[in-house]
């Protein structure tokens, strides 16, 4: 059965992409209850949603973990092509974002959590398909995929023309950029990257998995609305509630466009 997964608040700033995560299953569980085509979906795929992967980062209003990881910067895979001073990863202390946690030390709990739910999925899977919400970088709205620690595409970006032309077929006038992310700068340490290497070489797992990032682009909610530079959340999020409703408009017929493309990975993917 394929596996649509969707996965929110790994940086606990940036609660936009928890709020989209849970108002998409609020949708879901809505159109469930009086939409055959939902409930069609729902019978031929699984749905999975992790709204809040980082839930004392989220209480404690900072990027990292209850122990300053950044859970983006914390897998054991090290950039290739050079990443950005301090943003790209460091070792340097918790005390400034980014930190990649000790040498040799394991992956932080959440990190762990969100490898051990996506192993048992790989076990039952016939595909799966991923989308990370994230906030506070750029000025549009990007999808990435991997690779994050070089710049060349990983195997499975065979797929995603196929994928790109559905939407842009099936979402017309969208604003998503679509792109690997070592497009826009390259990282240590990136989770889908490691995640994606882990489930081929270590599980096996021979199907197409295609980990996603919508990476919404923050910056133009600041240019708009320059005070909420002053607030804590401000870079990370749409204050004014006209453009958080704008953002939530935006970005829930993007998932539900990728649940039902998740359902039927037969009808596009490439042999
Ligand atoms: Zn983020």
């Amino acid at each position: 059965m394929p596996t649509f997964v969707v996965v929110a608040g790994i940086h606990g700033l940036e609660r936009v992409g928890i709020q989209v995560a849970l108002h998409f299953l609020e949708a879901v569980l809505a159109r469930s209850s009086w939409d055959p085509s939902a409930q069609a979906l729902l019978a031929r795929s699984r749905l999975v949603v992790l709204p809040i992967a980082n839930p004392a980062g989220l209480f404690l209003g900072r990027r990292g973990n209850g122990d300053g990881i950044d859970l983006m910067r914390c897998a054991p895979v090290d950039a290739r092509d050079r990443p950005p001073l301090l943003a790209g990863g460091h070792r340097l202390g918790n005390a400034l974002p980014w930190y990649r946690g000790k040498r040799d030390a394991q992956m932080p709990a959440e990190a762990r959590a969100v490898t051990a739910i996506f192993d048992h999925l790989a076990a039952r899977s016939t595909f799966l398909m991923s989308i990370d919400l994230h906030s506070g970088f750029g000025n549009r709205d990007r999808i990435w995929y991997p690779w994050a620690h070089r710049r060349d595409p990983f195997p499975d970006a065979r797929h995603m023309p196929s994928l790109c032309n559905l939407l842009d077929t099936s979402l017309p006038h969208h604003v998503y950029r679509i792109e690997p992310q070592g497009d826009s700068y390259t990282a240590h340490g990136d989770l889908w990257d490691w995640l994606w290497l882990h489930l081929r070489t270590r599980q096996g797992f021979s199907a197409p998995f295609l980990p996603l990032t919508l990476e919404m682009g923050s910056w133009i909610w600041v240019r708009k609305n320059p005070r909420q530079l002053l607030s804590r959340y401000g870079l990370f999020n749409p204050v004014v509630p006209h453009r958080h409703a704008r953002v939530m408009r935006r970005h829930l017929p993007l998932l539900e466009f990728l649940w039902r493309a998740a359902s039927v990975p037969e009808r596009w993917l490439r042999r």
